[in-house]
This record gives C-alpha cells, structure tokens and sequence, in this order.
C-alpha cells in the first residue's frame, strides 16, 4: 500500500529562518516544480515562523491574482491535491513583486521588500535565462543584498560551451564566493541518487566488486518519451549532448565511479566526482565517429499515438542537425577502472521513460552448469525512473528434476520497502541550499571539467559533413547506437 501523502507531515529538521527570492516565479520551472516543493515542504512542518518566499518577474499582477495562479497550477502538479486550509496558511509567507531584472532601481524596491533586518539565510534563485545571470548578480550586489548569509541558486543550462560557462562563472563568481554559490543539476537531488550512494558507500557487500576485473561494462540511460514540448527554439540551440549528457549523464557516472570520499563533506565527495571527470578519457576527433552516435527522431508512434519528427516540430527549421539522440562508449582511465567501457545514451521520443543504471558484474570463471544465454544475469540494476528501485539479477536454480539455472529478480522497490514518501529532487535541492549543504551541488572545477570533455565531441560533430543517424520516434534509437555496444558483444537495457 501506498503511503499517505499526510505522511509527510512526520516531523522533518526545521529550517533555519529564511528569504527565497524566486527570480521567474511566474515561469514554468517556478509553477511546475519550485513553489509545489516548497509547499511540501511546508506540509512537512520544515518551514519556520519567519520563512518568506518572494517571487518576481516582470509581469505586473497583484499579490491575489499571483496567489491564484500559484494555486491553480500546484493543483495541478501535487499529486494529492491541495488542502485549501494549509494552503491558505503557506501562502502567508508567499509574496509577488514586480520586478526587471534588468533594471537596477527595481532592485531598491527588491531591497525596501526585503527590509533591514535580513533573515538568516538569504536565497536568490535564478530560475531565469543564463542570459540575465551576470546583470542579476550585479544588481543585487549594487543594491547591498549580497549579505554573508546569502546564496545564489543557478539553473541549467549553466553555458553553451567551456568558454560560456567560464564566463557565467566569472561573473557570478565575481559577487558571491563560491561556498556561496549553487549550481543545480537536478539529478543528483533525485532519492535515488542518493541511495547510490548510500548503496556503495554504506554497504561492504558491493565494495570488492566496484571494480575492472567484476564489473564487466557499465551502462547509463536517460530515456525520455518526451519530445521538445513547445521548447523547439531552445532545443534546437542545445541538443542532447549539452542538454542532458554534459549535466545529468556525467554526473551519474560520477556518483557510479567515483573512489569512496573520505567524509560526506561536500568538498570530500566534490572532489572525488572530479577526478572521474578528469579521468575521463578524451574523445575528439576519429575517436568521436568511433564512441559517439547522435541521432534525430523521425515521424513515429509513441504510447500508440502518432508524433511528428524534430524536423516538423514548431520553431525547428528544416535543416537542422542538432541531435535528439546522443549514445556513447566512455573509457576511464584509472586504475580501478581501466578496460570497463561505460555506455551513456540519452534521447527523446524513445520507446520508454526511464532513467537507469545497469551495472554487468563479469561471469564466472568457470561454470559447472549448462550455460544459460542471459544478458540479464549478473546485472545489478538500479532504476532511478519510473521507480526507484534497485534489482540484482543472479542466476537459480530452475525449479525441476533437472539442475538447470535461470536469472531471478532480488528487487528492492522504494516506495513499498521504505513506506515513507520520498522527496522530489527540488525539495531536497532546496532544503539543503536553505541548509547550507553543497554536497548535491555542482562546483566550478566540476562544471569547467564536464564541458572540457563535451567540447570536442561537439566540435567534431561542427566539423562533420554527417547528419544525425534518423530513428522512429518511439523506438530506442538509431540503429548505429545497437551497433556500437553490439561490437563489444553487448546490447542496451531494454533492447534485449
Ligand atoms: P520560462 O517559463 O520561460 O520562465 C522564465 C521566467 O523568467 C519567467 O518568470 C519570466 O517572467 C522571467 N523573466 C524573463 N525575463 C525577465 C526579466 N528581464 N526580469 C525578470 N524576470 C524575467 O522558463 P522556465 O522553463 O521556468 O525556466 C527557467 C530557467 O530554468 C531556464 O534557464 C531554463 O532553461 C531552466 N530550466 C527549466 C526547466 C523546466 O522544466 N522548465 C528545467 C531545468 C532548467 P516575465 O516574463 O514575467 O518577466
């Protein structure tokens, strides 16, 4: 049975006094995902008594009519509904100004709202176009907001390429020191991420196999069944690669691969997810044609609905070459994993939602059993979408007279194991900016590393004559990204 959603309401730390200043509250990311995590938030009794959300943008509407449409769209995005009466009681601490970013008095009636008497922790998150970043930043500082207790939230995309990301990182770099500043990929604020690491870093068990020699290949899929949903201008600018593998891909692979951190200190578990993107073996060039295949859906069917191609969709010109699909055998070059090809892919109109990680432990050296042909066995897959879930495939024996073996499923479902509801990644992301805890937030040598890889590969791809391999919507990709694990003698998660 499901666990209630008034579950949530069992005592959680409170927080610590706070201002959270929404730039774009009246954007999607704000109505869709920000404000319902602080709501929950809220049901969980985490909010203290002097907690104040301010939203602004530049869309000029009264406190009421923001309310309402807060309302009206968290009704929408809080899977058990709204109890008016809490709700009432969290909108009391929600409040909406007029506001362009852009225009540095707006900032002094930012400062007159916010009163003299700062709250402890300050939050400025810039749920904005990286774009305004930088101008943000120097308002806030030219209008004395920066206090010691303040912080800034940056959302993806954080740059185009390295130089891009340089410069956001300057900029704001120039204002807030970096213990101040969080960089959000919100991947790692998913519960099962955590139990990633709780799996590794908390059990013995895994230790002696997280390594080349057991651990056979590694595989790491982000599957949307999604198109470019209205957002084809923005898409077609980004593309898989900069949009999904240089933020959530890497980091997932970081959490996977990375040495065991000497504490959970943030610097202690930054600093080992590092050195995996520095290990990362480079691939620029003939290497690119290789290890990459990127791909662009074509007309197709997905959930038994027919869908237009990317070519079709709105704001996408007919010519386009940016890649909805992007598959990738990664190398990494240290000593616990030299050998182990690590497969990334990611695109969107594929054939299932999902977001995995399967992990191949090597067969056994020698079997005294009939060989069973499985690819599942061996496997440990942890499942971070739909549910979050963690199954280890070993091979039984078949029930009968004779001594056959067959994979068997041992699986760990979350949600019915641990009967607590567990929290979206954005309320985690935002308690802990509230906290002061940057142990799930991106640093800037991790972001300057991640792009340091991703910049060839795009480069390649500007010098190529080759257009994106065309797939189905609805199927798991090009046929060149079953090829390009086939070689190697395996096959993708799901395709078997
Ligand atoms: P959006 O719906 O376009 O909202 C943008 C917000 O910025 C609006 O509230 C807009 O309000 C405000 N804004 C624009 N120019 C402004 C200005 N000069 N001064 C003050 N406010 C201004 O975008 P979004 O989808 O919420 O995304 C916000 C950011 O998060 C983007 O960088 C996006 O890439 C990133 N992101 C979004 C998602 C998502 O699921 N939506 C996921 C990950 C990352 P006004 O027009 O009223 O000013």
């Amino acid at each position: 049975m499901a666990a209630s959603f008034k579950d949530r309401t069992a005592p959680a730390k409170q927080l610590p006094d706070f201002d959270l200043v929404l730039f774009g509250g009246t954007g999607d990311l704000a109505m869709r995902k920000l404000l319902p995590a602080l709501f929950r938030r809220f049901l969980a009794g985490q909010f203290p008594a002097r907690a104040r959300i301010v939203s602004v943008a530049r869309t000029s509407i009264g406190r009421d009519d923001y309310l309402a449409q807060v309302e009206e769209s968290s009704k929408k995005y809080l899977p058990a509904g709204l109890d008016a009466t809490r709700w009432t009681a969290f909108s009391r601490s929600l409040d909406y100004m007029g506001l362009d970013a852009t225009n540095v008095l707006d900032y002094q009636k930012l400062a007159a709202k916010l009163g003299s008497q700062p709250a402890a922790v300050r939050v400025f998150f810039l749920s904005t176009a990286p774009a305004l970043f930088e101008i943000i930043c120097r308002h806030l500082a030219a209008a004395q907001l920066v206090t010691p207790g303040a912080r800034v939230v940056l959302e993806k995309p954080l740059g185009q390429d390295r130089a891009s990301a340089e410069h956001i990182n300057e900029s704001v770099g120039a204002i807030f020191p970096e213990r101040q500043i969080y960089r959000i990929d919100h991947y790692l604020g998913k519960e099962a991420v955590q139990n990633l690491l709780a799996l590794r870093f908390g059990n013995s068990l895994f230790e002696p196999l997280w390594r080349r020699g057991r651990i056979r290949h590694v595989q790491i899929t982000v599957a949307e069944e999604l198109g470019v949903e209205g957002r084809g201008a923005f898409y077609d600018q980004t593309g898989a690669l900069r949009d999904m593998v240089q933020n959530h891909l890497l980091q997932l692979l970081c959490i996977m691969a990375m040495e065991p951190p000497v504490s959970n200190h943030p610097d202690a578990v930054r600093d080992e997810k590092i050195k995996v993107l520095r290990a990362l073996k480079p691939l620029a060039g003939d290497d690119v044609g290789a290890n990459v295949v990127r791909g662009q859906y074509r007309a197709g069917a997905v959930a038994g609905a027919p869908v237009v191609g990317y070519l079709e969709e709105q704001g996408i010109g007919p010519d386009s070459v940016t890649e909805t699909y992007v598959a990738l055998r990664a190398h990494i070059d240290t000593w616990r994993w030299a050998g182990v090809p690590f497969y990334l892919r990611t695109g969107k109109r594929l054939q299932e939602q999902m977001a995995d990680i399967v992990i191949h432990f090597e067969d056994v050296p020698h079997s005294i059993f009939e060989r069973v042909p499985s690819a599942t066995a061996n496997r440990l897959l942890i499942s971070l979408q739909p549910r979050d879930s963690i199954t280890l495939t070993i091979l039984a024996k078949n029930p009968g007279e004779t001594m056959r073996l067959r994979p068997v499923d041992l699986r760990l479902d979350m949600a019915e194991s641990v009967k607590t509801p567990q929290l979206d990644a954005y309320e985690r992301l935002l308690t802990d900016v509230i906290k002061g805890n940057l142990t799930l937030f991106m640093r800037r040598d991790e972001l300057d590393a991640a792009w340091r890889w991703i910049d060839p590969i795009r480069e390649a791809w500007l010098q190529s004559d080759d257009r994106p391999k065309s797939y189905t919507a609805g199927s798991w990709g090009p046929a060149a990204a079953s090829s390009l694990i086939g070689k190697d003698g395996y096959a993708w998660h799901g395709e078997v």
